[in-house]
């Protein structure tokens, strides 16, 4: 990436760049590619750019995070050590500043995390394609990517008929695995696969679970959330809220422990999550005020007065333990504070916000090059790493 973001077509270098995938990670090396010279074609297979872009800003364009970039890298994991050296050059402030580059104003929100001030992706969207038809870009969209020919040429199914292009050098940027309806199928990795390009199956990464609740606790409390609440699973803590789903948990707290728990419910067919719903006092001090006599009080009305429990918290309590538990003011302080929540399953891939898998780092060079194909990269989600929801996605979508 240059230093300075293009805003006008630079000198050619006589090289063409064929890019397929048109979300993030395909319009910066876009981006990037024109910025070097490069004549530069986009292939997309849906009929317009960015969907599950445009969709992540549906709630708030969360694009990157504001926390000291220590931190920052540690959230990819097994995958900082690949990352960091692009993340470093191209990593949270340099996304801040291209965004003002293209007249988009970022700020931090409470929690660190950075949007945009207009929160939305859509003129983030419409003010980046503009600029890569400034500098010369083409995009060719319901251009669907099937493969390789004998020719080694790109072919393409389009509505018209097959085409095939060539290029000096390609870049994939197909994305993951989830939300296929926004055009990332994660078909591309049977293609890789048969190319002899090793690929780490695709897992739900942020992603709900499903839990059997009964019917009553359905009936009473879906849709609600569930705040403030400490998960535990294995040796990972979250603190945050959740939100009760009618097939079991889902949203950011659940999202933040969801790799955690996946991978024990991957190893073991099984996994338990271990909710603290009064986080902010010790099992003391709840033992003591549930040890006071509750007199004509509900149980509900028990936990409401002495521990501000609401009627979510409560019903979640009725719903996973005993009546002897309930009665007894010590095991229903362990309870509150450590309540055993079994999972059944994570829910479907396509549900997830992100997946896990793709392309092994071991296939690519320290630029995102596949080593058995010289002049094909990979970029993006499609690439093996996986992070939190936080601007961790986008940022390393964003890198290159
Ligand atoms: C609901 C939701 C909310 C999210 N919110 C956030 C957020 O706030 N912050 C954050 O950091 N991340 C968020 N994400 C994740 C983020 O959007 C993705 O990680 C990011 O878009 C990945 O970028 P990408 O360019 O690698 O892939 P994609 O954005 O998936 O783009 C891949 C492109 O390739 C195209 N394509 C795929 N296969 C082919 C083919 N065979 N031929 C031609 N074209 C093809 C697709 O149509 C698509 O346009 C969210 C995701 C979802 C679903």
């Amino acid at each position: 990436m240059p230093e300075q973001s293009p805003t006008s077509a630079p000198t050619p270098n006589g090289k063409t760049a064929m890019i397929i995938g048109a979300g993030p990670a395909g319009l910066m090396a876009a981006e990037r590619l024109a910025g070097e010279g490069y004549a530069v074609t986009l292939y997309e297979g849906m009929p317009s750019a960015g969907r599950k872009f445009l969709m992540a800003g549906k709630s708030g364009l969360n694009i990157t995070h504001s926390e000291d970039l220590e931190t920052f890298l540690t959230r990819y994991g097994a995958s900082r050590e690949r990352l960091e050296p692009h993340l470093r050059k191209f990593g949270p402030a340099q996304i801040r500043d291209w965004c003002a580059g293209l007249g988009i104003e970022t700020f931090v929100g409470s929690s660190g995390r950075v949007f945009p001030t207009t929160m939305k992706a859509s003129p983030l969207l419409r003010a980046w394609l503009k600029r890569l038809d400034g500098l010369g870009c083409k995009i060719h969209y319901r251009h669907y990517w099937t493969g390789w020919n004998d020719a080694d040429q790109a072919v393409f199914k389009t509505p018209d008929g097959e085409t095939t292009a060539t290029a000096d050098i390609t870049v994939l940027a197909l994305g993951g695995g989830s939300w296929k309806r926004l055009g990332s199928d994660g078909k591309w990795m049977d293609i890789l696969q048969n190319a002899g390009i090793k690929c780490t199956p695709f897992k739900p990464a942020n992603c709900g679970f499903d839990v059997n609740w009964t019917d009553h606790l359905i009936d009473k409390c879906a849709g609600q959330p569930v705040k403030p609440v400490t998960l535990t699973c294995g040796t990972q803590t979250v603190r945050g809220e959740f939100v009760i789903s009618k097939t079991g948990i889902e949203g950011s707290a659940v999202y933040a422990i969801s790799a955690t728990l996946r991978d024990q419910w991957l190893e073991t067919g099984d996994a338990t999550l271990t909710l603290d719903l009064a986080p902010d006092r010790t099992l003391e001090d709840v033992t003591t005020r549930l040890t006071k006599p509750r007199g004509k009080n509900s149980m509900g009305n028990h936990l409401r007065k002495s521990l501000g429990l609401d009627a979510t918290k409560t019903a979640l309590i009725f719903e996973v333990t005993s009546r002897e538990t309930l009665n007894d003011p010590t095991k229903l302080a362990t309870a509150i504070k450590s309540l055993p929540l079994k999972i059944t399953k994570p829910r479907p891939i396509d549900e997830a916000i992100s997946t896990a898998g793709g392309v092994a780092w071991e296939e690519l060079d320290k630029t995102f090059q596949l080593i058995k194909r010289p002049g094909t990269y990979c970029l993006g989600e499609m690439v093996d790493w996986e992070a939190p929801t936080g601007g961790y996605l986008l940022s390393a979508s964003l890198t290159h």
